[in-house]
């Protein structure tokens, strides 16, 4: 199996890159942030409690999220690989998914991660917000609380991959078919 975990703060560019990868290499896409918003578009339970995280920029507690993320693994059986987009986000994530790849004798092959400045992430995710209507997009204040989640509990997960040789850092800046071809350097080095 080919399994990548697609990391970097937000607006970094991994939901763009995602459904690129995904056609080239014929993996699941599986983005948390995708998962939670259409459960709150359907109004479901998870949606509601997600919702009001989310609004404020925090992330949704681990226990939540993992279990949530288990099961989108588990319904899709026969997938001969995962694109991880927005997980694991602490390192108590990453400890899960390595466990729950473990279950099913696989494991993670590497991860990508799109390195952006803050400046420009702030730039890019205010226009997403003007173009998407994403709310948690609009809010200068909870576009900083984001990237300050970001430094302080998920760059510590790019530790835990490094410390497991899989870690490749990627300029996020510039054209997306540059940055395209990168990563798939980057991916088909790993395989071979
Ligand atoms: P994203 O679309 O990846 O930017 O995620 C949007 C929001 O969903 C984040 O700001 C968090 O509130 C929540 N979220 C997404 N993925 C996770 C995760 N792995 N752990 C906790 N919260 C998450």
């Amino acid at each position: 199996m080919l399994n990548l975990v697609l990391f970097g703060p937000p607006g970094a560019g991994k939901g763009t890159q995602s459904v690129k990868l995904i056609e080239k290499f014929d993996l699941v896409h599986l983005s948390t942030g995708d998962i939670f918003r259409a459960n709150i578009k359907g109004g479901t339970e998870l949606g509601i409690l997600a919702k009001s995280y989310i609004d404020k920029g925090q992330l949704v507690p681990d226990e939540v999220t993992i279990g949530m993320l288990a099961s989108e693994v588990n319904s899709n059986p026969n997938a001969k690989g995962f694109i991880f987009d927005g997980f694991p986000r602490t390192q108590a994530q990453a400890l899960a998914l390595d466990n729950l790849l473990k279950e099913k004798a696989s494991a993670i092959t590497m991860m990508l991660a799109l390195e952006v400045e803050e400046e420009e992430l702030r730039k890019r995710l205010l226009l997403r917000g003007k173009e998407s209507g994403r709310v948690d997009d609009q809010n200068p204040e909870v576009i900083q609380n984001r990237i300050n989640v970001y430094n302080a509990e998920t760059m510590p997960v790019k530790d835990y991959y490094m410390a497991q040789n899989k870690y490749k850092g990627i300029n996020g800046i510039g054209q997306i078919e540059v940055i395209f071809n990168q990563l798939c350097q980057a991916i088909e080095g790993a395989a071979n």
